[in-house]
């Protein structure tokens, strides 16, 4: 069992002060594949100084920094495989998933980020001023471990293009890649402090954090719960705050749409639903059809789940399954009925897989309807035209990201325009890297990738004109 004992700070790997050793689990086996030595409130302190001493040190010019983002990217393609073995192993993500999406997915964003910030105009004429953008200085980046190397990239990519040193803390779950990519960072010559990785516990390492005087932004990816709690502790030295949170997305079927297009929204909607295990901040975890069309979206959503199924990796934890367990629990006592897989699931003997769960029947008064399950568990509601749908939609404290789907391709935009989330996808799953990507509501603040992303962390300075000289 590989054991990591040091962190990564300024520069160079160290022995942290915190001494408890923390196993990370495989999730296919549920042993343990590697043992990590967390760190503490003093370690935090050390990496946030060794980030300041990099902010206010010698420049690193924006043309250098480009370089050696573009070097990044490179090398982890070029290591490809290691990240991808290892992320199934702290993750359990299956291996050609972990391939093209757990470290496909941070390659396209950071090579956006790389084009983006090289056309960015960081000085703005405004009349006879000009506004200078500038890095808002260090950075505390908190992450979860659904997608650990993407979250992680996403935040350091734009985190560095625009200026700002790092002091990054991966889930307890999933440091491993977090390793990997300080590893790689050192290798293609991010300079000392600018990149800072700590394994460590969300209340010790990741509060110390949020609390910090010298940290200038908290950049966090995770729990709605813990949004709430690092933005309390950022209060108090008014730092920024950037939080992307969790979701209930829904997915809208409209009434006009052919019997193929419905067939292929269904399928579109339920493998998006189901992608990671459902472990997926923006994963459409309702699907919601017309009500005539019930019958045909159940048909459909089951045969789909029973082949998707087979594909999936398992929970990330066994306390993520039995997360998940309880929420299905709740489903039906709350009356929605199972129309694939089953409610009482029992935990495997190794690791943690759970079947996929298709719900139906499901109201606006159950809590699986309004809860994020985070898991493979769906649910099927119905609507009665595209007011009440967009009703339902709307009807969560969250808003992250959407599904429409319509024969009318202009009624279906006219309805994802009344769909209060982040992102609304219309008849289909495009995605284009340079739009923005974050939450409306409970989903967060704050947006990540392309150009909005790299502005979360610049400052806007008003550079006014010289007065005129009085004679
Ligand atoms: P979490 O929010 O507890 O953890 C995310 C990160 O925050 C981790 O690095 C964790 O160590 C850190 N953290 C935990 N407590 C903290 C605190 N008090 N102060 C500062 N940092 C802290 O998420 P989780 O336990 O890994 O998962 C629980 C739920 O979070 C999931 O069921 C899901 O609903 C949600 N989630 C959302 C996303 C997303 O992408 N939006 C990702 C993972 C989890």
């Amino acid at each position: 069992m590989d054991k990591h004992e040091n962190i990564y700070l300024d520069g160079t790997w160290v022995l942290p002060h915190g001494d408890e050793w923390h196993d990370v689990i495989d999730p296919r086996t549920g042993t343990p594949t590697a043992s990590v030595r967390l760190a503490d409130e003093q370690d935090v302190d050390r990496a946030v100084a060794a980030a300041r001493r990099a902010f206010e040190g010698a420049a690193w010019p924006l043309p250098d920094r480009l370089r050696a983002l573009r070097a990044l990217h490179d090398r982890i393609a070029e290591r490809t495989d290691e990240f991808a073995d290892l992320i199934s192993a702290e993750m359990g993500s299956p291996d050609q998933f972990s391939r093209q999406v757990q470290v496909g997915m941070p390659l396209g964003t950071l090579a956006t980020t790389i084009e983006v910030a090289e056309s960015y105009d960081f000085d703005e004429p405004l009349g006879p001023s000009f506004l200078a953008r500038e890095p808002i200085g260090v950075v505390a980046a908190i992450t979860p471990w659904n997608f650990p190397l993407h979250q992680a990239m996403a935040k350091i990519g734009s985190a560095l293009a625009a200026g700002c040193p790092v002091v990054l803390k991966p889930a307890e779950l999933t440091p491993l890649s977090s390793y990997l990519l300080a590893e790689v960072a050192h290798e293609v010559g991010v300079p000392a402090g600018w990149l800072n990785v700590l394994a460590g516990r969300g209340p010790v390492v990741g509060e110390a954090l949020a609390r910090h005087p010298d940290v200038d932004m908290v950049t966090f990816t995770g729990s709605t719960a813990v949004g709430r709690r690092i933005g309390a502790l950022a209060a108090e030295t008014v730092k920024r705050v950037t939080l992307e949170l969790g979701g209930k997305s829904p997915s809208v079927l409209l009434d006009d749409l052919s019997t193929e297009e419905f067939a292929r929204a269904v399928q579109t909607s339920v493998g998006f639903g189901l992608m990671n295990t459902g472990q997926t901040c923006a994963a459409w975890t309702r699907l919601i059809v017309p009500e005539e069309r019930y019958d045909e979206a159940v048909a459909i959503a089951t045969a789909t789940a029973a082949a998707v199924g087979p594909t999936l990796g398992p929970l990330v934890s066994e306390t993520q399954w039995q997360r998940v367990a309880g929420h299905l629990r709740e489903a039906v006592e709350d009356g929605a009925q199972v129309l694939h897989g089953t409610a009482e699931p029992s935990l495997p003997e190794a690791g943690y897989r759970m079947e996929p769960v298709l719900l139906g029947g499901v109201t606006q008064e159950m809590r699986v309807a309004r809860n994020e399950v985070f898991g493979p568990v769906l649910a099927l509601s119905t609507h009665r035209g595209d007011d009440d749908a967009v009703a339902l939609a709307n009807a969560t404290p969250y808003g992250l990201s959407a599904g429409v789907f319509g024969g009318d391709a202009e009624r279906a935009v006219a309805v994802a325009r009344r769909i209060r989330s982040g992102t609304v996808h219309v008849n289909g799953l495009n995605s284009n890297r340079l739009a923005p990507f974050g939450g409306y509501r409970q989903s967060g603040n704050g947006r990540e990738y392309g150009r909005l992303g790299l502005e979360e962390f610049l400052e806007v300075k008003s550079i006014q004109p010289p007065a005129p000289q009085e004679n």
